[in-house]
């Protein structure tokens, strides 16, 4: 039943998170009028390390030099892989989340209703009402849990990702005394069998430290390990232990082709964690947020919104994302074969440690749980290991997390016939 005094929108747009401020922030340049909803009041804690690759400067429509909040520029990311400890020249930057998401969402131009949890859509002939609020057009930008994904409810092949994660003030002259590198600098400590990676982030006085895992069930564990491995560094100032105790747990989507089926139906748009569309990898979230957004109100303003999934699926960024998904996929079965010609269980191109499974064997498609060598226990990060093969690896999952655009695409689509 339509409220009987409804503010009219153009779009209603459910949570002001990167995904919905960036869609947002199109919309209204293009003329529409729109309304977002949040549950939280802004500022508010967003549980994330803040890592930012290149590629989001564009998609934002913003120089770094013009963003008027904390900013950390890095040039070297320290990688501990299997005992050894990798500083690689790549490049990046940090933010905080609580500041960034209040940016982003203040820029945007529309109409906030924050303190507003959105339980109840309805939908008539003309469109969209939440409340008093009516629209022709609902954007779902509320995350994981977001209510307009479990209207549409996209498939889910493989479970979330689960993640531990806490940012915290404290002395920077003892922050300074223990990182790894420089300010800003990440330090990524990847498991053995490469099922997640724990980090540290030095922001001057503020620290951001965590861990993910592929198999959610296996992040307690994994914190566990990156926290003794970073103490037992002498990388965590002693203050630290105190507020560690308070370390947050989330969980959400990495990047499957099937989720983009799910991106529309009838006057409906999913963006974001919302959809499911994190890299496969490294679990970046905030760049296919960001262009998803982007994507979507593009579709809107072109009066079709029914394109957005072709949009999406055009996108370089998520194009990249299916190639990796893909090549993911073919050493999965690669390793398969290989194994049943050996009768190995874990024959592969690196020989395992004895503390974790190797990086063949831990290559099936996102979300696979590792093989990990006691249950919901991860391999720890301190195994010793097989040197060139390792320091490819470590360098590799650097590359990876610089965001450096896929080379030879045409290739990779020929090999793994991801192309159009
Ligand atoms: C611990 C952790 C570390 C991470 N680190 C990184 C990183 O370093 N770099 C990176 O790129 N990605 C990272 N990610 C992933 C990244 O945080 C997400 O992919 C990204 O925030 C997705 O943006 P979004 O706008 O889709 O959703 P969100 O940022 O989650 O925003 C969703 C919004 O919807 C609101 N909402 C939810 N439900 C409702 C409701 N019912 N009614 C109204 N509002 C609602 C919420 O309050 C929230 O403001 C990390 C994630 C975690 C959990």
């Amino acid at each position: 039943m339509p409220h009987a005094l409804a503010t009219h929108y153009d779009v209603l747009v459910v949570g002001g998170g990167p995904a919905g401020s960036t869609c947002a922030r199109v919309l209204t340049a293009g003329g529409a009028r729109v309304a977002v909803l949040d549950r939280a009041e802004f500022p508010r804690v967003k549980l994330c390390a803040g890592w930012l690759s290149p590629g989001i400067w564009d998609v934002l429509e913003l120089q770094p030099a013009s963003y008027p909040h904390g900013l950390w520029e890095w040039h070297t990311c320290h990688v501990h892989y299997r005992g050894k400890d990798h500083a690689i020249p790549c490049h990046g930057w940090f933010i905080r989340r609580y500041e960034l998401d209040q940016f982003l969402l203040r820029r945007s131009g529309a109409e906030l209703h924050l303190g507003t949890a959105v339980k109840q859509i309805e939908r008539d002939a003309d469109g969209w009402s939440i409340g008093p609020y009516r629209a022709r057009y609902l954007v779902g930008a509320g995350g994981t849990h977001c209510p307009v994904a479990r209207m549409l409810a996209p498939a889910r092949p493989r479970r979330a990702v689960g993640v531990q994660e806490l940012e915290f003030q404290l002395d920077a002259s003892s922050v300074a005394r223990t990182r790894l590198g420089r300010d800003g600098e990440p330090e990524l400590v990847l498991f053995d069998d490469v099922g997640g990676y724990g980090w540290n982030v030095p922001k001057s006085d503020w620290l951001n430290v965590g861990c993910g895992t592929l198999d959610a069930t296996a992040a307690r564990g994994a914190w566990r390990h990156t926290h003794e491995h970073l103490r037992g560094a002498g990388h965590l100032p002693d203050t630290a232990d105190a507020e560690l105790a308070h370390i947050k747990g989330h969980s959400y989507f990495l990047f499957e082709p099937v989720h983009l089926d799910a991106a529309y139906r009838d006057g409906a748009l999913l963006v974001g964690d919302s959809l499911g569309l994190a890299h496969p990898i490294t679990a970046e979230g905030i760049l296919p947020a960001t262009v998803s957004g982007r994507r979507a109100a593009e579709a809107i303003l072109a009066g079709d919104p029914a394109s957005y999934p072709a949009r999406l699926r055009r996108d370089p960024v998520l194009a990249d994302y299916r190639r990796v998904h893909a090549g993911m996929a073919a050493v999965g079965k690669l390793r398969d074969r290989l194994r049943r010609l050996t009768g190995r269980p874990g024959a592969s191109a690196e020989s395992p440690s004895p503390e974790g499974a190797s990086v063949a064997s831990s290559s099936a498609p996102p979300g696979t749980p590792p093989a990990t060598p006691s249950g919901n226990e991860p391999a720890r990060p301190n195994g010793a290991g097989n040197g060139v093969g390792s320091a490819a690896i470590a360098r590799g999952f650097a590359w990876m997390f610089s965001g450096t655009p896929l080379p030879a695409r045409r290739l990779l689509d020929l090999v793994l016939r991801t192309g159009a």
